[in-house]
């Protein structure tokens, strides 16, 4: 789901780069590392509602296994391409490593677009992927999830196709599944709740108090309805949210200077995070346009929307008064905007470390899984901000004994502990 002209692969590749040369990492490190390891490509073909065919494509991309089976989720995009994917699994195996889970970076999709397919539509493009990746995926090898446009039965039709193949049952196939179905408490606000762990962690080495903070957001679907929820708790205030219009599909920003309230806006939102703008304005909500939530007055953004959002075209329309970027969303700002962003002084918290809680509640589901045993949602929660803050403080300590942006030093940490596995089991 790239825009056009933009290749987020080579994004991925360029901030790659940037860490190798820091870690004078040698060549074949680098050559293996700037790549996926495999990547499959397939079509799957499904009987549709009115009994014609459609063919559609997938991908799974698994860019690297050697701190453990890749993890990462599957997208139901319309304008999904081979080379987000391929990005995506390289910031999952970062991502894995920032946390410090025995898990490697893998990325799936499947071009189309759920909004105009049926519940059983969209079930047999769910089976007609497992069927063709069966011997590719699997419990020790690579473990899929849910992410944009996807969900929990979603994961659940591809565990039973997995299943039925196989003649058994491998509830570590896939995370992200129903609660009582071998799901865990806690997965559906992990990775907006994460979010919030790093940022309020971010405010504590600031000498900032959460509840004298404003902030703007991007999206309003998994990541952001649960971010903001949390940062409300926290004492925070929203007053900017910006997603698409239910409608007309487009993205606007929707205003709210007392106070976005998430439960309200919830109950006018649809399963995909759209808002209904004709029903927010009755509530009160001003509409603004899609890039207004980027410009506010407000100590906090968080961009939890999808990738390249933040670019050199608008960074400068960043208010003076941004202190934190806390990024939900997998690649929402270009190299060229961190340069603008390092220069201000403003604290990122990058992607692969503020969204990591959703895939380290992945790993906390598979561990329960093999267990047989399941946690109640605090002790899955406690456990999560555990993690998340020690990753966080890890990071954050290095970016001030090196004086590095806070990007690269989250890559110098996930690069180094990526590479020395690699080493160690003599791949380079
Ligand atoms: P989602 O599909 O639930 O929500 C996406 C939101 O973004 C929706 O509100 C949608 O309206 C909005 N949006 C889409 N295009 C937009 C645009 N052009 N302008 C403004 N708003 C737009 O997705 P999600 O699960 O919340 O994921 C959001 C981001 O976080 C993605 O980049 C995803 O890869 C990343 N992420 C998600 C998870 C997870 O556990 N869900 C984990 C890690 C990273």
């Amino acid at each position: 789901m790239a825009k056009e002209g933009f290749n987020p692969f080579q994004m991925a590749q360029a901030q790659f780069d940037k860490v190798a040369d820091l870690l004078e990492l040698d060549e074949a490190t680098r050559d293996l590392l700037r790549n996926p390891m495999r990547e499959y490509a397939f079509t799957i073909p499904v009987r549709m509602d009115d009994g014609t065919m459609k063919v559609f494509r997938g991908f799974r991309v698994q860019h690297n296994d050697s701190r453990g089976p890749c993890k990462g989720g599957i997208r139901f995009h319309p304008q999904e391409t081979i080379d987000t994917v391929r990005a995506l699994s390289m910031w999952m195996t970062w991502k894995c490593a920032v946390v410090d889970i025995p898990l490697g970076g893998g990325k799936g999709g499947v071009i189309c677009d759920p909004h105009n397919l049926s519940a059983r539509e969209q079930e047999q493009i769910c089976r007609g992927w497992v069927r063709q990746l069966a011997k590719n995926i699997g419990p020790l090898s690579d473990v899929p999830a849910p992410d944009v446009m996807t969900n929990a039965q979603h994961m659940l039709w591809m565990l039973d196709e997995y299943e039925h193949i196989h003649g058994n049952k491998y509830p570590g196939l896939i995370t992200g599944k129903p609660v009582g179905m071998g799901g865990s408490l806690g997965r559906t606000e992990a990775t907006g709740y994460g979010v919030v762990y790093t940022l309020r962690e971010a405010l504590k080495q600031m000498n900032i108090k959460a509840a004298d903070t404003v902030a703007s957001v991007q999206g309003f679907g998994n990541v952001a309805q649960y971010a903001i929820r949390l940062y409300n708790q926290l004492g925070g205030k929203v007053i900017c949210v910006a997603c698409w219009d239910q409608n007309d599909q487009k993205s606007y920003s929707f205003r709210k200077l007392d106070g976005v309230n998430a439960d309200s806006l919830l109950s006018i939102t649809d399963r995909f995070g759209g808002i209904d703008k004709n029903k927010a304005r009755e509530m009160g909500y001003e509409i603004l346009p899609g890039e207004a939530w980027l410009e506010q007055d407000v100590d906090i953004l968080i961009p939890a929307a999808l990738e390249h959002q933040i670019t050199e075209e608008n960074v400068n329309k960043i208010a003076p008064r941004v202190k934190v970027i806390a990024e939900g969303a997998n690649g929402p700002t270009t190299p060229e905007a961190d340069k603008v962003i390092a220069a201000r002084n403003i604290f990122m918290i990058p992607d692969f470390l503020a969204n990591a809680g959703g895939v380290t509640c992945s790993y906390f589901e598979q561990v329960q899984c093999n267990m047989n045993y399941y946690w109640e949602k605090d002790e899955v929660l406690s456990k999560l901000d555990t993690k998340m803050t020690s990753a966080f403080l890890a990071v954050s300590e290095l970016a001030r004994k090196k004086k590095l942006y806070m990007r690269d030093a989250a890559y110098v940490i996930s690069v180094g502990r990526v590479a020395q596995a690699c080493k160690d089991r003599g791949w380079v």
